[in-house]
């Protein structure tokens, strides 16, 4: 049985008309079953239903977060689990999607970075969270305009599976996002940023986690980061930029005493000139044994102050899904003391 959402749309098994009611089925009315495409004759129906499946996931648990954020905690058929994020807000509903099961990156105040890596998940299966996200949430697959890979994994190193999903989301007749609200977040890999800006047909936007302008401080934070130097990855994003033309996002996360002092902030303006950017400051979520802490809100501030008065675009991202392990770097498939649903029987 082969997953049907593997598939490129272009490359569905039916001809024509046909095609398109299937595809119209999977992504404009969320079909569970193939049982349920009315207009296909029966005929089909079986046939298709011997071949492939519509449905990645054995089972699916829901977190509730009080502020409106839904952590979904999939199990993969061969049991493996992963998760992703809803995230209303009054204006969009934005979901997080995992690329892989675990991460290799091995960023060190990242939950997920300490489970080590699983596997590369399927395009299916990283198109196949969108859906049952709309599905748990009662909503139209085409209602959840807004997606970051940034859930687990490193998108840029499960590169083929995360491009074929992209193209699925972006796709007219698929799920028909705009590739200006689908963001691939990366730990800075200089080669997949330079793939990347060649796929000329995608134009999503891209994010690098920088987390620390000076090598001493990065090295520590991320171990992995070793193996590619500060200069590589800005001179990846330039090259990204002159390219594409698209300005390029910078997270960081806050973590008190390691990358928030005043003169990192001044470095970081330094590496940052001359290119058109975006400084994300992501206030540090917390996790047993990380061993790290958020800076505090005055100390964000003050690196932010001194960003801003060098001219640099900044902003703080608003931390959702907390008390749900919901937040970056908190998915680790822990189901803190908040209410879990089963879906198959919510
Ligand atoms: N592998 C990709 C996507 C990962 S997560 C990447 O590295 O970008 C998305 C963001 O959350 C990254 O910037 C990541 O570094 C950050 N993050 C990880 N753990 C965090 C934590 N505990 N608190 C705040 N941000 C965190």
């Amino acid at each position: 049985m082969r997953l049907l959402l593997d598939l490129h749309p272009d490359s569905y098994p039916l001809e024509g008309f046909r095609r398109r009611q299937l595809l119209e089925w999977v992504f404009v009315q969320g079909a569970g079953s193939f049982d349920a495409m009315t207009n296909l004759p029966a005929d089909l129906r079986a046939k298709l239903g011997e071949e492939y499946t519509l449905n990645p996931f054995r089972e699916i648990e829901t977190v509730r977060s009080t502020d409106g954020s839904v952590k979904y905690l999939f199990t993969l058929h061969d049991g493996r689990q992963m998760e992703a994020v809803y995230m209303p807000y009054l204006d969009r509903r934005t979901i997080c999607v995992s690329t892989m099961v675990g991460c290799p990156a091995k960023c060190a105040f990242c939950a997920t970075g300490a489970m080590g890596f699983g596997r590369n998940l399927t395009p299916g299966e990283i198109v196949g969270q969108v859906l049952a996200v709309a599905g748990g949430e009662g909503i139209a697959p085409r209602e959840l305009r807004n997606l970051v890979f940034m859930g687990m994994g490193e998108p840029l190193l499960n590169y083929d599976h995360t491009m074929l999903a992209a193209r699925i989301l972006l796709h007219p007749q698929a799920l028909g996002m705009s590739k200006r609200r689908v963001t691939l977040s990366t730990v800075g890999l200089p080669k997949g940023i330079r793939r990347l800006a060649a796929e000329d047909d995608l134009g999503i936007k891209l994010a690098i986690s920088l987390h620390a302008p000076d090598e001493e401080t990065r090295q520590r934070i991320i171990p992995t980061g070793h193996r590619n130097s500060i200069v590589e990855i800005m001179a990846a994003a330039r090259e990204y930029q002159a390219t594409t033309g698209r300005r390029v996002t910078f997270e960081y996360s806050m973590l008190r005493g390691v990358n928030d002092q005043l003169w990192q902030a001044r470095e970081l303006a330094g590496l940052l000139r001359g290119l058109v950017s975006h400084v994300n400051l992501i206030p540090m979520n917390p996790w047993d044994g990380s061993g790290f802490e958020s800076s505090t809100e005055e100390e964000i501030q003050a690196f932010y102050d001194e960003l801003e008065a060098r001219g640099v675009d900044v902003s703080v991202r608003r931390s959702r899904g907390k008390d749900a392990g919901a937040a970056c770097g908190q998915l680790a498939l822990k189901r803190p003391d908040a209410v879990t649903g089963n879906i198959a029987s919510a």
